[in-house]
């Protein structure tokens, strides 16, 4: 039974239902199906948590990972790859139940030859343009092939050879024999098999048909004993058909089909086919681009699995189509990263900042905190020196009111160590201000008898002699719109032409030369921050930003 302290949702509610009925011996087998045609993104990832979780939470349930490849044309190995990668990455186990359709060909071929032999299925040959002027739409009945009554001996004959290739693509399809009045159109006839000659990822050249996804889907569920077949809304008009099709088969058992709503995420596309024209239109740089919404992307920008889980239990499973707001996956990975991430100082824009009154060639070291969330992850020392980096955004030589960070004559602390003022400016022949000139009272060290003066500004900083430079970048939306294909015109006119910033002349503090690929830290006041596992090399990390501070989120539900 299923602890009752666990948050519940209607598709746990009815496995409960069926556990407590004693259905399926009071088993659960969920399964979650990708087809290898693409990377895995988050949408994929509320599927996983769902299918993976509600298995989790039942004695002895288990979840299936099941490869849907009964399509050789958009398949590859590779992308089988990339899905077990991520799925284990998110942190789930198919505990040794992997499967692929293609294992079932054979199985599948036989349900077929029994769905003829009960005069359940005809080899047809029109073409697909007739099949689908035949189909009508509903309400007006189509019309039935005139292939429909052929006899059982004939489609057997005919299938075979569909299968020994001796027709071309297109030529016959196997079709179920269903209703062609029904108002539900895929009760119409529907197609159960084609003539493909593809070579298939794992069978090779072995077949020349291959069964139609309404036909493979229901069939593997059965043939691999899932309970519950949970999937999203838009095949619950296909529902009937997977009812259909076990209904006539003597199969091992009838799962039963559960539809709840995909995510949809603000600001960026999700279909594969999608993503798939980005990627080959060099639009991003790959599947692993940190602007993707795939979870290949966004490892790589640096989400932590438990950010991305904490999301998908936040937006819950219902019935109801909706848009996410992009707002709350990054609330969901600020939450995570503020418990977790180490601080550290960084310059994204530098200004250098010159003490006057501090000796030429002396360096101090100041304690600085690991993580104020997490007072076990220590404290470490920070080089301090006369010449200093600061954010350009820190400085304003003609500030507006309510500014309260450095300006002529205005006092700031520098994080960790001194309360420095401004006394003077260094400007190019353009007038742009180069370099500020300050004083700092050395009775004010952080941590000294000193440190309790206060002034109203914060800045960080990094040693100007100690920092090493390197390269980050900046990650924003991949669209200007909400959704771009719910809009008129090409989606990709709405690409964001500022999703990514690069800088090149940041500085950092000495303690992140050393940071491994993966590595994340909060850059103070400025945002989180992941190490690049493609483009940094040794002794140069090169930093991606996985989200700034900034959160849209709490604001927003704080004003709800
Ligand atoms: P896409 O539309 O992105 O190409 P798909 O549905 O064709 O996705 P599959 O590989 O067939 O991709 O999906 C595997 C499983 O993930 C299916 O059960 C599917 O319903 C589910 N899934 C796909 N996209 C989403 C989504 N946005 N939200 C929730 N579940 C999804
Ligand atoms: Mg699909």
């Amino acid at each position: 039974m299923r602890n009752t302290d666990l948050p519940s949702d209607f598709i746990r509610e009815i496995v409960d239902e069926d556990v407590k009925a004693g259905k399926n011996e009071g088993k659960v087998v969920t399964r979650f199906p990708p087809e290898p045609n693409g990377y895995l993104h988050i949408g994929h990832a509320k599927s996983i948590c769902l299918n993976f979780g509600v298995a989790s939470e039942y004695q002895g349930g288990i979840c299936h990972l099941r490869f849907d490849d009964t399509n050789p044309c958009a398949e590859e190995e590779r992308y089988v790859e990339s899905i077990r990668e991520d799925v284990k990455w998110l942190g789930f186990d198919w505990q040794g139940n992997l499967f692929f359709a293609s294992d079932y060909f054979d199985k599948l071929y036989e349900f077929a030859v029994e769905l003829i032999k009960k005069g359940k299925a005809f080899v047809c040959d029109l073409s697909s343009d007739q099949i689908r002027e035949y189909r009508g739409s509903p309400p007006a009945p189509g019309r039935e092939s005139p292939y429909r009554d052929r006899s059982i001996e004939e489609n057997l004959a005919l299938f075979e050879r569909m299968r020994r290739g001796e027709f071309d693509e297109g030529e016959r399809v196997l079709r179920a024999k269903i209703d062609m009045a029904s108002s539900n159109i895929h009760m119409r006839d529907p197609v159960i098999y084609r003539i493909l000659k593809v070579s298939h990822h794992r069978t090779a050249d072995k077949w020349k048909v291959y069964p139609m996804y309404d036909f493979a889907h229901c069939l593997s569920d059965a043939v691999e004993g899932i309970t519950h077949s949970i999937c999203t809304l838009e095949f619950e008009v296909h529902r009937p058909l997977y009812e259909w099709i076990l209904a006539q088969l003597d199969v091992p058992c009838h799962p039963r089909q559960i539809e709840f709503a995909r995510l949809n995420l603000s600001y960026t596309v999700m279909s594969k086919r999608k993503l798939l024209e980005l990627v080959n239109g060099g639009v991003v740089a790959g599947w692993d681009d940190p602007r993707m919404p795939t979870l290949a992307g966004m490892r790589r920008r640096g989400f932590t699995p438990a950010s991305i889980r904490n999301f998908c239990s936040r937006i819950g499973v219902t019935k109801y189509d909706g848009m996410t707001d992009v707002a709350l996956l990054e609330h969901s990975a600020r939450e995570d990263l503020n418990k977790s991430a180490e601080r550290r100082m960084a310059v994204l824009n530098p200004l250098r900042l010159v003490i006057t009154n501090y000796p030429e060639d002396a360096t101090e070291e100041v304690e600085a905190v690991n993580n104020p969330e997490a007072p076990e992850a220590g404290t470490r020392r920070v080089p301090f020196s006369r010449v200093l980096y600061i954010e350009q955004d820190d400085f304003m030589e003609e500030p507006p009111k309510k500014f309260h960070r450095l300006y002529p004559g205005n006092e700031v602390r520098l994080k960790y160590a001194y309360i420095v003022k401004c006394t003077d400016v260094v400007k190019d022949e353009s007038g742009r201000v180069i370099e500020v000139r300050c004083t700092y009272d050395p009775e004010t060290r952080s941590g000294g008898a000193g440190a309790a003066r206060k002034v109203k500004g914060t800045i960080h900083w990094v040693s100007a002699a100690h920092a090493f430079d390197t390269q980050v970048r900046l990650y924003d939306r991949l669209f200007t719109v909400e959704d771009p294909t719910d809009t008129e015109g090409d989606w990709k006119e709405f690409l964001n032409p500022e999703s990514l910033e690069v800088l090149e002349t940041c500085k950092l503090e000495p303690a992140l030369s050393g940071a491994a690929a993966g590595e994340r830290v909060q850059f103070e006041r400025v945002g989180y921050f992941c190490v690049d596992a493609v483009d940094s090399s040794p002794g140069r990390p090169v930093f991606n930003r996985i989200v700034s501070l900034k959160d849209r989120w709490a604001k927003l539900a704080g004003k709800r």
